[in-house]
């Protein structure tokens, strides 16, 4: 059977998957084991899957497949921030995902889409358009190789996963959704929920969605402090401007204890980062269970904005915090191979010059050349 038509069980989370057991006759019970083999123990080949009995591991390799993205390029920064390239249309589309490593966790940041379509006017993301959407498959397959990668390295696998790569995890719901569900489940990654985080440019109808659907933790990249500036910095708000957006904050917190928001804003010199919009910021978010992020800009080619500088950030925070705003500063990490928030564009226009740079890059990293 020609491999296209095979159903890629990387698509599936634990429900689809007890499903897919269930129509093809076999017990719901082959989701958990099925589950534990590929993510928990990183096997991927049928035949060592031992618990199952040999007709249906014959079945799944005739009519099932786990498939990746092929791995083609990473890199890694001086303060130790790593960075890969997935191939995932042949020649035209990759993506990338960066590893945070940090003393107490590891935080793998991961993208949804490939390009984005909302155009916020200081993320080279949106610079090179939109293509697709990611399937479950690609977006878990960004976890499973990192991951499995790190403890055949004999390091600390992932501990924490953020939905800020490349793409807007909302507008790409139902994958991001299943493959959510697979990061918190205990027979793939049990990430606990507040280690998994999705961030969102608000995209109200599908916050409000989400309220029901899952109890992970919510970013909201606010940036602005008024619909004046948020409409040219960060598009969407003309269509869901910012009384809604914190509506919809509202709704995803209220009667939750646990839960509280993650606003993000990034730092734009003379742009949003004067006392003025520190003010005006407290008398949006007070009284909302929240936590600020100021977010340093990072810089690329052609960017039309700079950072502010870093007494404007401090002055900008301890205004802030001394109003009972907890505000913390993200320290930019690995800009040096462009991995940090906002410059993941993930083009490989000279394919010659990073497969060569990959050939490299494997030696650095036995651990991951099980990728296929
Ligand atoms: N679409 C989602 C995820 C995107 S990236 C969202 O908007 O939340 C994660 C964060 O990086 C967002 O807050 C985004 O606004 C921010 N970001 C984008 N470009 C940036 C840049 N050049 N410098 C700093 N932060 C940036």
């Amino acid at each position: 059977m020609p491999l296209v038509d095979k159903t890629n069980l990387l698509n599936l989370s634990r429900a689809g998957l007890e499903s897919f057991f269930v129509e093809n006759g076999e017990k719901p019970f082959r989701a958990r084991q099925l589950m534990q083999w590929v993510h928990q123990r990183g096997v991927t080949n049928f035949e060592e899957m031992t618990d199952m009995s040999r007709p249906l591991r014959e079945f799944l390799s005739e009519n099932t497949c786990i498939e990746f993205p092929t791995l083609i390029d990473s890199q890694q920064s001086t303060d130790g921030t790593r960075k890969w390239l997935l191939d995932i249309d042949g020649v035209e589309n990759a993506i990338e995902c960066v590893l945070i490593p940090e003393k107490s966790r590891t935080t793998l940041c991961v993208s949804s889409q490939v390009g984005c379509t909302l155009n916020c006017s200081f993320c080279s993301t949106a610079k090179q358009g939109f293509n697709r959407n990611l399937t479950t498959a690609e977006i878990i397959a960004q976890l499973h190789l990192v991951h499995h990668g790190l403890l055949s390295e004999g390091k600390q696998g992932v501990t924490n996963v953020v939905m800020m790569g490349m793409g807007e995890p909302l507008l790409n719901f139902d994958a991001v959704m299943a493959a959510v569900d697979m990061m918190c489940d205990d027979y793939a990654y049990a990430l606990s929920k507040r280690r998994v985080t999705i961030s969102t440019a608000g995209v109200v109808p599908a916050m409000n969605k989400l309220v029901n659907e899952t109890d992970v933790s919510l970013a909201v990249s606010l940036h602005a402090p008024n619909d004046h500036l948020r409409d040219q910095l960060v598009p969407i708000n003309q269509k869901y401007p910012i009384e809604e957006l914190l509506k919809a904050c509202h709704s995803y917190i209220d009667g939750y204890k646990s839960r509280k928001i993650t606003f993000e804003y990034v730092m734009l010199k003379d742009i949003n980062d004067s006392l003025e919009c520190a003010s005006q910021l407290v008398k949006l978010i007070k009284g909302i269970p929240c936590k600020l992020n100021l977010i340093p800009f990072n810089p690329y080619p052609h960017a039309i904005y700079e950072c502010s500088d870093s007494a404007t950030i401090d002055r900008f925070r301890e205004y802030l915090s001394s109003r009972g705003i907890i505000t913390v500063t993200r320290r930019a990490r690995g800009d040096d191979i462009d991995a940090a928030c906002g410059q993941l564009a993930g083009q490989f226009k000279d394919r010659s010059r990073r497969s060569q740079k990959y050939q490299l890059g494997l030696k650095e990293i036995g651990g991951l050349s099980h990728a296929h």
